[in-house]
């Protein structure tokens, strides 16, 4: 069977060129090809050998997914795309505009095992990872489409990346390099449910990428409650961890905190959120929470989330509000659930 070359991270590529019979610095061409220029065919690939470029035809292939439909949102120009993976489960990436950055939220995952009950794609239960080449595929496929630079990735769409990581770290290798796609670490962003064991290695990689991680509380009972994971890596095992990644990696660190109407949204729990992050370097965004059908939560309203901004500043604390964009579509966070557009 012929393997897909694309997705490939350049060390394993030039391995697997120079056992075609071809040199290392021929990995550094073929991603070029691939990323830059979007040329898919070997024999196009005119700086490359006659007999290398046999071989590539005779050993790999490069897959794509599909775009099955699109939808753009009337009120921000939002666009959700639904693609289909070859074996035809499908996924959904959405791209958003803000003045001076375009944004691709891509997922890492077909689904996702954690359940948050508050969460369209928790609810819709897991069926497999993504593989780096198709983590890649939702940036190469919009940017063509759509003709638009994205300058800056999320991995908030559908799934965990820290539990997909392996495939996760590959196509942040492949984003980050300066022969593919070339964004710097600090315009890409991971967004964790709080997965300790992917986030400890995380760490360890020491690459200054932007992490951020799904608070939703800070109470643990309210939090197991939201969020299963809390049971297995409660907050006195997530904080003092994620506490040491901006020291450690360079990369930002942001909790993010969906406000819930009556659920975790009490003074109690602002306060205590702003004595917990007040050591911490860091920032808070605030989301007001995005509905979705079959949750019965109810969206708090916007003065609410005034008040939550302003005893957060008076702590010192950075505060940002995300405010929702493409619901009109159910592009939001957390509204992603691969359905039919
Ligand atoms: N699995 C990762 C990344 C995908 S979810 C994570 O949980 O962080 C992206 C963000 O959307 C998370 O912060 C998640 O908690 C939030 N989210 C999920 N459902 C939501 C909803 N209905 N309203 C607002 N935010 C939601
Ligand atoms: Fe999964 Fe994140 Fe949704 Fe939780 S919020 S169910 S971890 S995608």
């Amino acid at each position: 069977m012929k393997i897909n070359i694309k997705g490939i991270p350049k060390k394993e590529l030039e391995e697997k060129i120079v056992s075609l019979g071809g040199k290392k610095y021929n990995a550094v061409q073929i991603m070029q090809w691939l990323y830059k220029r979007n040329i898919y065919n070997f024999s196009e690939m005119t700086n490359l050998s006659k007999n290398l470029k046999e071989m590539l035809n005779e050993h790999c292939c490069v897959n794509e997914l599909k775009i099955v439909s699109k939808k753009i949102s009337s009120i921000d120009k939002t666009t959700k795309y639904l693609l289909e993976c070859e074996d035809k489960e499908k996924i959904e990436c959405v791209l958003l505009f803000h003045s001076a950055r375009n944004t691709l939220c891509v997922s890492s995952q077909v689904g996702c095992k954690f359940g948050c009950i508050f969460c369209a794609t928790g609810l819709s239960g897991f069926k497999r990872n993504l593989t780096c080449a198709e983590i890649l595929d939702q940036l190469i496929l919009v940017q063509r489409d759509s003709k638009v630079q994205i300058n800056n990735i999320v991995f908030m769409g559908m799934g965990e990346p820290l539990e997909n990581y392996t495939e996760t770290l590959n196509a942040i290798s492949i984003l980050m390099a300066p022969e593919a796609f070339n964004i710097g670490p600090r315009k890409i962003t991971i967004s964790t449910v709080g997965f300790v064991p992917g986030i400890e290695k995380l760490i360890k990689e020491k690459i200054p990428l932007n992490l951020s991680v799904s608070l939703h509380s800070v109470d643990d009972i309210i939090r197991s409650e939201l969020m299963p994971v809390n049971n297995k890596y409660p907050l006195g095992k997530l904080l003092p961890l994620v506490k040491t990644y901006p020291k450690i990696t360079g990369g930002k660190l942001t909790f993010e905190y969906t406000l819930i109407d009556k659920v975790n949204d009490s003074f109690k729990e602002i306060k205590k959120l702003a004595s917990l992050t007040g050591d911490i370097k860091c920032k808070v965004n605030l989301i007001p929470f995005n509905c979705v059908s079959g949750v019965e939560y109810k969206k708090v309203k916007i003065e609410q989330v005034e008040k939550w901004k302003k005893v957060l500043e008076n702590n010192k604390i950075t505060v940002t509000v995300r405010h929702e964009k493409g619901s009109d579509i159910c592009a939001a966070c957390g509204q992603l659930r691969a359905l039919n557009l």
